[in-house]
């Protein structure tokens, strides 16, 4: 096994891909910014390396800091967490130059399904249902309202390079087509360093549904059943469930094979998650992030497995642990991500955490490096803790996740925390009976 990992990340997810190291006798690298020196990851691991200062482009997005510092502290792999690089097919690549070891998959399908139009028609050619758009980049203006007429509105214009729910946009007629689609154009190039774009059809009342995909280098490829993401704001999750309280086992098996073959076809190795609209009994592709996700411990919950284990170990040459085991699905695991935003305006909130007070007991595991006194600044991303409670079906889940809400605290901060109080409390959550709209018009 590797002996040493540098860990190309910050927060709670740095953090856990320490433990994962910790649990599986390997030692770890921290690379942090200034801002981030007294950071948890920082204090646990067993090195760190400064990278830079506070802006991400000049730290944790610095590559050549990041390969000096694998250098120096000679280790054998790099890990590139979620977020930041972990989806630059480039940085792969680089790593794989320098001999380390990537934990991802092969830099080709990195840069695919890192480009929405290639991962689209990657999609459709290995056997996945995708949406009614374009064929690809849409040049022009008039491009735009041929390809608006033939699915009909509305429609999304998407930037190929999004990620992160930016980069989409709504278009209901041929007036707003002409006002948003220069636009669109614009902000793409922004936002994403290209003004390419593409059209999908809209869908009015989806959920989201994503498949759990784990593969090896001798070609087992399986899957790990799907999480339900559909409380969202601005097209980001905010929770997720698995499994899903609204698919029939056939439709979960049905949607199960038919990632599994795809990924054998694309020969694809180590973990993977691919999205999916589900609406009207149908589901449809929207992309594919060929890396760890923020919600993993739902599934880790449910399956009782170790997905950055696993992804560490097969990144190594190991076949999946579980190969000759009978993977057995044991009840139900909601995640909420806890924010620095105000529950309200979302807008960021930056502060020293105080009274920080977890919530305990059974069916509770929180993933986060906060500790009374660390100092939360707007230079990240503002997830800051996520709580993931298990329990033997979801009505116990809910149960325990509104007696979770109600012990924990974060003072110092705003967080999102009195969202999910309010929200719990709320019939259609209760029943499940929501798409992805549903809170955004609570
Ligand atoms: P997941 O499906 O794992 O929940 P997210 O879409 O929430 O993935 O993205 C994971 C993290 O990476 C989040 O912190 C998100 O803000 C960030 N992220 C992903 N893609 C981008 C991007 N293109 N630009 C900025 N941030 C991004
Ligand atoms: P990102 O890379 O930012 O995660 P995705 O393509 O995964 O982008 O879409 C993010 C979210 O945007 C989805 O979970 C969904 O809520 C919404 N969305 C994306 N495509 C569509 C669509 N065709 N119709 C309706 N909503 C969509
Ligand atoms: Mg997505």
């Amino acid at each position: 096994m590797f002996k040493k990992i540098l860990i190309a990340n910050r927060g709670e997810i740095a953090l856990r891909i320490h433990r994962a190291c910790k649990d599986m006798g390997i030692k770890t690298v921290a690379v942090h910014s200034t801002a981030d020196e007294n950071s948890m990851h920082v204090r646990l691991a067993d090195e760190s390396v400064c990278i830079g200062p506070a802006i991400v482009k000049d730290s944790y997005l610095n590559i050549p800091s990041i390969i000096s510092a694998a250098t120096i502290a000679n280790v054998d792999a790099i890990h590139p967490g979620v977020g930041l690089l972990s989806e630059n097919a480039e940085f792969a690549k680089i790593v794989n130059d320098h001999e380390f070891i990537f934990i991802g998959p092969k830099q080709e399908h990195i840069h695919i399904m890192g480009n929405k139009i290639l991962a689209k028609r990657k999609a459709e050619e290995i056997g996945i249902p995708i949406l009614p758009g374009s064929k690809g980049d849409v040049k022009t203006y008039q491009e735009a309202v041929k390809i608006a007429k033939e699915i009909g509105f509305p429609i999304l214009i998407k930037a190929t390079n999004g990620g992160g729910g930016r980069g989409i946009k709504k278009v209901s007629s041929i007036e707003e087509l002409k006002q948003k689609f220069f636009i669109a154009k614009a902000e793409s190039e922004q936002s994403f360093g290209s003004d390419s774009v593409y059209i999908e059809k809209y869908l009015t009342h989806p959920r989201h549904i994503e498949i759990q995909v784990l593969s090896d280098k001798f070609g087992n490829v399986f899957s790990l059943g799907e999480r339900d993401c559909s409380i969202q704001r601005r097209n980001q999750k905010l929770i997720e469930e698995c499994p899903s309280p609204i698919l029939n086992d056939d439709e979960r098996k049905n949607i199960s094979e038919i990632c599994v073959k795809a990924m054998k076809k694309l020969d694809y190795e180590n973990i993977g998650t691919i999205e999916f609209l589900y609406q009207d009994g149908e589901f449809f592709f929207i992309e594919m992030n060929t890396r760890l996700q923020v919600e993993h411990p739902i599934t880790e919950m449910v399956y009782g497995i170790d997905l950055v284990k696993e992804q560490i170990s097969v990144a190594y040459g190991n076949e999946v642990s579980f190969i000759d085991k009978n993977l057995t699905v044991n009840g139900h695991s909601i995640e909420c991500r806890i924010n620095a935003e105000n529950p309200e305006s979302f807008f960021p909130s930056s502060g020293n955490v105080r009274n920080y007070h977890v919530p305990g007991g059974p069916g509770i595991r929180i993933d986060s490096g906060l500790y009374n006194g660390l100092k939360i600044t707007n230079y990240y991303d503002g997830l800051i803790a996520k709580l993931i409670i298990h329990g033997k079906n979801r009505e116990e889940c809910l149960l325990r996740l509104n007696r979770a809400l109600l012990e924990f605290v974060i003072d110092g901060i705003d967080t999102t925390i009195p969202l999910y109080q309010r929200i719990i409390k709320e019939e259609q959550f209760l029943s499940a009976n929501y798409d992805i709209n549903w809170l955004e018009n609570l």
